[in-house]
């Protein structure tokens, strides 16, 4: 086979009217959650910060709206043998509650290092949790065989035309309800939240600024960035745990869509994860995942330039272990 186009003709980037097409088949089974003004980080910041709770989604976090769409857009005979993926967590959960909720058998794979509870709680949403090994690497061979061998469907975390679609419902949701917004702030880890977050919101508004906030421990996309392609990088335990792993040597979406789109990111130490976790406890009675508060910790660290008037923070999820809770608020 010739190579003669370029891999972005091969593979076109979702745009506006595919995030407005996922709203609609996500309607339903992801939530259309709450964008709340917070009146301490307002105060605290001298601007209207408003906190998007994804929080508040039935698995807890944002993904099942990228599974929720992939799933939906399944070819008939894939949809009958299953879905499958390699997930440390949140995807996993997203996937067994979206394909559940269409009526589709799904299989999540996932290595020996995911913490029991989240293992639980997939097999308690009707998924089959299939452990093997100790890294990503182990459980996404599983998911290539259960592809090439039994021919299910895989649904990947971030690097897929319907997740980013999916994703990026959240923009539009955003935007619906506050146009005034300058800013997004964003957690990053493999970029399909704020991919579609930025080529949603940037349709909509071309001047509004998209900010990506990862952990220091094991940013994959920024060194991505900043070597010009998909790098890998150590993985580290980190407070963000669902913002590790990385982004793939051979992506396709996310990488061309955050180097394109998005305006700045901030990389975060293990203390001001914490801040920002112990910060929504404290002033807003929130539980957030270490890589859900990022964009609170960024906000108060005074790291986000030009923010402007108007601040919107996506607070992306909330399953954290009770212990990891505790320690990180200061129990
Ligand atoms: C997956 C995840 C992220 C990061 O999303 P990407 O699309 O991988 O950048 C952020 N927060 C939570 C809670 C997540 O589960």
């Amino acid at each position: 086979m010739t190579m003669t186009s370029s891999a972005r003709e091969e593979f076109p980037l979702p745009g506006l009217d595919d995030v407005r097409a996922a709203a609609g088949r996500i309607d339903g089974i992801a939530l259309r959650t709450p964008l709340v003004p917070s009146p301490p980080l307002s105060d605290e910041t001298g601007r209207s910060v408003l906190l998007k709770l994804e929080t508040l989604q039935p698995i807890g976090a944002f993904k099942l709206r990228g599974a929720a769409n992939a799933v939906a857009r399944l070819p008939a005979e894939h949809a009958a043998r299953g879905v499958t993926c390699a997930s440390t967590g949140n995807h996993g959960r997203a996937v067994a509650y979206a394909a559940r909720r269409q009526g589709v058998p799904a299989i999540v794979c996932m290595s020996e290092l995911v913490p029991d509870y989240k293992v639980r709680a997939i097999e308690t949403l009707g998924a089959e949790a299939r452990i093997l090994g100790r890294s990503q690497d182990d459980a996404q061979k599983e998911v290539d065989r259960l592809v090439a061998e039994e021919g299910l469907a895989e649904v990947p975390p971030f690097d897929h035309f319907d997740v980013v679609a999916g994703q990026g419902t959240i923009a539009l949701e955003m935007l619906a309800d506050a146009p005034q917004l300058d800013s997004i702030l964003v957690p990053l880890s493999g970029g399909g939240l704020i991919g579609g977050i930025a080529l949603a919101a940037k349709a909509l508004k071309p001047e509004i600024r998209i900010v990506g906030i990862s952990m220091e421990r094991g940013a994959a996309m920024q060194a991505s960035l900043a070597a010009g392609r998909p790098v890998e990088v150590e993985e580290l335990p980190t407070l963000a745990d669902s913002l590790g792993g990385g982004i793939g040597l051979a992506n396709r979406y996310t990488f061309p869509l955050v180097r394109d789109l998005v305006d700045q990111v901030i990389l975060l130490d293990e203390p001001q994860i914490a801040r920002g976790m112990r910060w929504l406890f404290d002033e807003e009675g929130l539980v957030v995942e270490g890589g859900g508060a990022v964009g609170v910790s960024a906000l108060l660290d005074g790291l986000v330039e030009a923010p402007g008037e108007s601040v919107g923070v996506v607070v992306s999820g909330r399953n954290v272990g009770r212990r990891q809770f505790l320690d990180a608020i200061g129990y």
